[in-house]
């Protein structure tokens, strides 16, 4: 029996399984039929519109064969000039045997192929053909290259992938013979929720996509292969939450009298409405023995580090420990210097001075000194420690907590699923989890990387807050990069600050050179290699000799400096002494100046859309209004549209929404970028809010009355698959 597992080499002959397995990794009929096609022809090209290198499908008669020895080298070709009665095309045959036979004068047929152009003329070399015939009886007529035959019932030509060695035709010839031998497959998808979507089933669906009649019948399976991957992918997340449900750890009820309440005390601001009862639900799930799972979206500087810091403080009342995990280095350590400062003595327990009911915090990041690092192991390890602060060097083995509570990760997007859950792993039980995201998130997003979560918002921004104004300043004219300086220089002399952000760091000897970028998110078609992008050396050489930039103090950030070199110089903005910050986007995510009010990009099209809004965040935080100078040379129509979308709102949900536009899916899942099959194919997070909602109520459904799917075994089949493939991923990645 021919199943999704059987060896397409037992199905199919070498010379077609060992080109489909070597050129796209294809070994199973499982393999091929998700081999999905990128297109389809209707059955006729015209043939007074070719372009070079598209496919085609003619039909044509035979005009004229002639087969001559070939000069180069041994054997004889066949050319035959087809026309479809007007234009005239050239079909070559190196290999003549067998169809110089079929390819008579007046033979009528339909070829496909790859057009060329030789001798100034439209040649398809070694095309797919098959004869029609005056008297029907004409499937295939026997032609090793024959395509589907035009009497099939099957009126679309799939085109697929490029498959070195094996021509567009004999490929659809071979998901012919897969699908024909196929008696059935399993369809993940209940039959009472096909039923009640319309959406017809897997086998048919298959079909339709490789054979099909007409674009409404690919369509309808398109569909149902859309709603297939929501509702697999709802299926793991219900899963996922199911599992955490049966979870059990410590109820952490903070009694009076604590950190937390001190803490209260001395807040210098009264918390937002949004805060306090974001803090409630947080108090409330972690006083329970289930443990949370929740994530925090607010806007940028909507403050959600105080609120985190409350619920951080609650469970070391309770004698557990918090951890914070940043997604760099200099949030890590910003954020262990903010909390030290805001919790003064409390932050000093067991030290001289410190308060009685006092912690102590940690920092712990891959690249600080040997001596501090063991001190901080040691502190978290002993339960000293209250709080530990870090980056992914808190992920790795070797560290270990006491009695691990609560685990924070601000900033998410660069943490995967896999990493929170190596966190989690490292309390003798699931510690609650609270993950931070100032992006807002689209919905669909929310619903596919984050379903298993439940989500809280921050929506007002603290009182006080400071308007942003956004500019494009085209980096062509020197006025307005003049201006931009001068304005940078006015602000810095008037007590302000500023950053500079550029996309690469340079070399601090020449002033240059150097090519590591640091912008990460190139949005596509963003990239111009022939373009030396500006670099935070040359930019920070060039602004010292500018007299705009007279008497201000500048500094250098970026992530090549040492670990102290760049707390250094991040304390040295904090504290004012510096005025100007040129850096790469160390800056991005959650660095917090209130005293800054300049921030200018330099090469702004280098970054992506949510990168440029999270650094504006970074101006605009204290009593002063924010600017934000977006400098570009870019006369790219996308890139600059893009800019101006950035410059004309600070909603970062419509924001969001531009920027999935212009990210690949797969990176918005975390998956890997190219290859394998952890993408999405058919379903867009874009397109498909209504339908990923369907299919995650219906998941939810199927998986809430029966959470072992013992009664679904091809869902159960589909769910394995793609965890097993996310974590592949996820090893790959490392
Ligand atoms: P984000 O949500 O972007 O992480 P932060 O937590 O960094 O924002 O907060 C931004 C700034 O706002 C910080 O300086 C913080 O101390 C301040 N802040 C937080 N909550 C309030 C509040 N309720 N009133 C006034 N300022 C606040
Ligand atoms: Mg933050």
């Amino acid at each position: 029996v021919v199943d999704e597992s059987t060896r397409l080499s037992a199905l199919l002959g070498a010379r077609s399984a060992g080109p489909l397995a070597k050129g796209r990794g294809l070994h199973t009929v499982g393999d091929l039929l998700q081999f999905w096609p990128r297109r389809y022809h209707t059955r006729e090209s015209d043939l007074s519109s070719l372009a070079k290198g598209e496919f085609v499908v003619v039909v044509a008669e035979v005009k004229s064969a002639t087969t001559r020895p070939m000069r180069a080298r041994r054997g004889r070709m066949l050319t035959v000039v087809i026309t479809d009665g007007s234009v005239e095309m050239d079909v070559t045959f190196f290999k003549p045997y067998g169809h110089e036979e079929a390819l008579v004068p007046g033979r009528r047929a339909v070829f496909g192929g790859q057009v060329d152009v030789y001798n100034r003329r439209w040649q398809l070399t070694h095309p797919g053909y098959t004869l029609l015939d005056e008297d029907e009886d004409d499937d295939g007529a026997g032609d090793a290259g024959s395509g589907p035959a035009d009497g099939d019932r099957r009126g679309l030509i799939p085109v697929y992938l490029r498959v070195p060695r094996l021509h567009n035709w004999t490929i659809a010839e071979c998901l012919r013979i897969v699908l024909d031998h196929l008696d059935d497959v399993p369809d993940p998808i209940p039959e009472e929720v096909r039923r009640r979507r319309g959406l017809m089933d897997r086998m048919e669906a298959l079909r339709a996509v490789h054979l099909p009649r007409d674009f409404a019948e690919v369509d309808a399976a398109k569909r149902r292969l859309r709603y297939e991957e929501a509702f697999v992918l709802q299926a793991v997340l219900a899963l996922r939450r199911e599992e955490a449900a049966r979870e059990r750890t410590t109820a952490r009820r903070p009694r009076g009298g604590g950190l937390l309440e001190a803490f209260d005390g001395r807040l210098p601001f009264e918390l937002t409405a949004g805060q306090r009862e974001v803090g409630e639900v947080l108090a409330r799930e972690m006083g329970q023995e289930r443990p949370m799972h929740r994530l925090l979206q607010g806007e940028v500087g909507s403050g959600k580090t105080v609120v985190a810091l409350r619920a951080m403080l609650a469970v070391v009342d309770t004698g557990g420990q918090a951890a914070l995990l940043a997604p760099t280095e200099v949030l890590a350590g910003q954020h262990h210097r903010s909390i030290c400062a805001m919790l003064g003595d409390l932050a000093q327990g067991g030290m001289l001075g410190g308060s009685e009911i006092g912690t102590r915090v940690a920092l712990l990041t891959g690249s600080q000194p040997a001596a501090a690092r063991k001190r901080a192991l040691l502190d978290a390890a002993t339960g000293d420690a209250g709080i530990v602060v870090g980056t992914h060097a808190l992920l790795q083995e070797g560290v270990g907590f006491r009695d691990l509570a609560l685990v924070v990760v601000d900033e998410q997007h660069r943490f995967g699923v896999e990493q929170r859950d190596a966190l989690r792993s490292k309390g003798a039980q699931s510690p609650h989890v609270l993950v931070m995201t100032a992006t807002p998130i689209p919905r669909t997003v929310a619903m596919t990387v984050f379903g298993d979560m439940e989500t809280s918002t921050l929506r007002e921004l603290p009182a006080g807050r400071s308007p942003i104004t956004t500019h494009v300043v085209p980096a062509d004219r020197p006025g307005w990069v003049q201006r931009t300086w001068e304005r940078v220089g006015e602000e810095v002399r008037a007590g302000r600050q500023a950053y500079v952000v550029c996309p690469r760091i340079g070399d601090e000897a020449s002033g240059d050179g150097g090519d590591e970028v640091a912008g990460q998110e190139v949005p596509e078609g963003g990239e111009d290699e022939a373009r030396e992008w500006a670099s935070v050396y040359a930019v920070e050489a060039a602004l010292r000799e500018d007299p705009a930039l007279r008497e201000v103090s500048i500094g250098v950030l970026h992530g090549r400096l040492a670990a102290e070199e760049k707390e250094a110089a991040m304390a040295r903005f904090a504290s004012g002494e510096t005025g100007l910050l040129v850096s790469t986007t160390v800056v991005e995510v959650g660095v917090d100046v209130p005293n800054a009010t300049v921030m200018v990009v330099v090469d702004a099209e280098r970054f992506g859309v949510s990168q440029l809004h999270q650094l504006r965040g970074r101006v605009g935080r204290g009593r002063h209004p924010g600017l934000c100078l977006l400098m570009t040379a870019t006369d790219a129509e996308g890139a600059r549209a893009r800019l101006d979308a950035v410059a004309a709102t600070t909603d970062g949900f419509a924001l969001a929404r531009l920027d999935l536009e212009q990210r690949r899916e797969g990176d918005v899942l975390g998956a890997r970028q190219s290859g394998g099959r952890s993408q999405l194919s058919f379903l867009s997070l874009l397109r498909d809010e209504d339908l990923i909602r369907h299919a995650r109520e219906d998941a939810f459904a199927v998986v809430g009355v029966d959470p072992a799917l013992g009664g679904h075994p091809a869902l159960a089949a589909a769910v394995a698959e793609r965890v097993g493939e996310e974590q592949a991923a996820f090893l790959e990645r490392g």
